[in-house]
């Protein structure tokens, strides 16, 4: 999807850039894909929605890296729990209805659950997975397909299409239509995201523990050489 990675075939479309020219600086931000990319600040690769991660200072502490890499792993993990007490709901409301006879049908009524699918999965995809949607509109914007595009529009196509159907159903031709009712994707939308959250808290943590280990080892190296000048004669 990416061009950047076909320097095989396309090499004539590559831009040749100067690696001294791109070189992050110990204390900036660049993407372990991409290290042309570089900014000042912490955010996501223009190019394939990643974070960005902070170039470990020599002799340094960072505590400040260390603070926002904290501050992103509480952010994702109170989403991706979040996410998966408000999607286990929406998973068994759907996955019950394909029970033939459907037992749950006298206790929740179909028109009653598919509003509860609603309500759960829209605090799902939007709060929860919100960011996917922003990593995604920028990597269409930049043209720069990634993961993102995939996930925001498959999960954004299930859920738009599942919330019309919910609020208009009327709107929807009968061949679209199953024993009476259209079908709802509000519960392959919701795991998505909760899997999506999972995969990215655990990328999260991985990147953390990896970036303290460099710090670790850099911060072992002298901080003061002495040099000795032999006169020979
Ligand atoms: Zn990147």
């Amino acid at each position: 999807m990416n061009d950047d990675h076909h320097s095989c075939c396309h090499r004539d479309h590559v831009e040749e850039i100067d690696p001294a020219l791109t070189k992050a600086q110990p204390g900036q931000f660049t993407c372990p894909m991409h290290p042309e990319v570089i900014s000042d600040t912490p955010g996501d690769c223009p190019k394939c929605g990643m974070a960005l991660e902070t170039v470990p200072v020599l002799s340094g502490d960072g505590a400040e890296s260390d603070d926002h890499a904290a501050h992103e792993i509480r952010e994702l993990s109170r989403k991706f729990w979040m996410a998966l007490v408000l999607t286990v709901p929406v998973f068994f409301l759907a996955m019950w209805s394909m029970i033939p006879g459907n037992p749950l049908v006298e206790w929740i009524p179909k028109h009653i659950s598919k509003w509860l699918e609603f309500a759960f999965s829209v605090v799902v995809v939007v709060w929860a997975g919100g960011i996917f949607f922003v990593k995604g509109w920028r990597s269409i914007i930049a043209r720069h397909f990634n993961m993102f595009t995939l996930i925001s529009i498959g999960v954004g196509a299930a859920f738009l299409c599942s919330a019309i159907a919910t609020v208009f159903p009327h709107i929807f031709l009968e061949s679209f239509r199953m024993d009476g009712e259209v079908g709802l994707y509000f519960e392959a939308a919701a795991v998505i995201i909760v899997l999506v959250l999972l995969g990215q808290l655990l990328e999260a943590k991985a990147r953390t523990s990896t970036g303290q280990a460099i710090q670790a080892l850099l911060n072992l190296a002298a901080k003061t050489a002495h040099r000795m000048v032999v006169n020979a004669g």
